[in-house]
């Protein structure tokens, strides 16, 4: 079977060669670098999916302010949608019908050791997020989403530590390794060439082989808890009338559904960091 409509969220702490925020935003000069190579990463995946027979590609730029792609410098191929806020945020164009989802320059969840810039969706705010029990970094987190669309995520690249983290909620996801962690700001990467090689190389095999993947998804109803950076965090979030406390730093809230709980978490972190 070939998977003829792909969807890919590219987030950037885990592109080629980055191992700072100044890369990722915070410095003029290095962020200018680093958002060309985060395309370079994306293309390398777009050149590989359509080898392996896609049709349809839609990005999603992922990172941040969600602009950080030029448009001239992804590839031809791809529909790119850019630009926040949005529903799905990181996910935003995701639905049924797409054959496969893909993660690119993704990073692993807040506390990891030897992850690459790892955090939680908000570095300031989020502590570790759990859904039902489990704690959940954003590759879990977004691949529920895919998941809840009957979409199987089939490939990330990033740091090892992301990569094993995607392995821990999809055993079948493949994974392309671009660097490995020495602390939280340092990494051995391997030189673009051979990462965007690797990148390609392993989303074309990926993509053929989808369906041995199969979807990842939360069972509902939704058991969200988050436990946020500070206690104060904690008191802003519960003016939402679905949150409830657990204990200083820590809220709860139930869901129907798990498109709902992610938006409900999301909604909480606007809140939190506000304060
Ligand atoms: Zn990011």
């Amino acid at each position: 079977m070939t998977a003829e409509r792909v969807f890919i969220s590219v987030d950037m702490e885990g592109i080629t060669g980055v191992v700072h925020g100044a890369q990722v935003g915070g410095d003029p000069t290095e962020y200018a670098y680093y958002r060309k190579m985060m395309a370079r990463d994306l293309n390398a995946a777009v050149e590989g999916a359509l080898e392996a027979g896609a049709r349809e590609i839609v990005v999603s730029d992922a990172h941040g302010g969600m602009r950080n792609m030029q448009p001239e410098d992804v590839h031809e191929a791809a529909y790119l949608i850019r630009g926040s806020p949005k529903p799905d945020s990181m996910m935003e164009g995701i639905e049924e019908g797409f054959d496969a989802a893909m993660y690119i320059g993704y990073h692993a969840m807040n506390g990891t050791e030897r992850g690459v810039l790892a955090h939680t969706i908000s570095g300031v705010a989020v502590d570790a997020v759990y859904i039902n029990g489990r704690e959940t970094g954003e590759f879990g987190l977004n691949a529920a989403l895919a998941g809840w669309y009957n979409v199987p995520s089939v490939l990330i690249s990033g740091d090892m530590a992301a990569c094993t983290e995607a392995q821990s909620f999809v055993s079948s996801i493949s994974t392309a390794v671009v660097k490995w962690a020495v602390g939280r700001q340092s990494a051995k990467c391997l030189h673009p060439v051979k990462a965007h090689k690797i990148i390609k190389e392993n989303v074309k095999n990926a993509l053929s082989k989808v369906i041995e993947v199969k979807p990842f998804w939360f069972n509902q109803p939704v058991d969200l808890k988050v436990r946020w950076k500070t206690t104060t965090m904690a008191d802003a979030v519960c003016v939402l009338p679905y949150m409830d406390r657990v204990d200083g730093p820590t809220t709860k809230a139930y869901f129907e559904d798990y498109p709902t709980a992610l938006r409900g978490l999301r909604a909480a972190i606007t809140i939190a960091g506000s304060v």
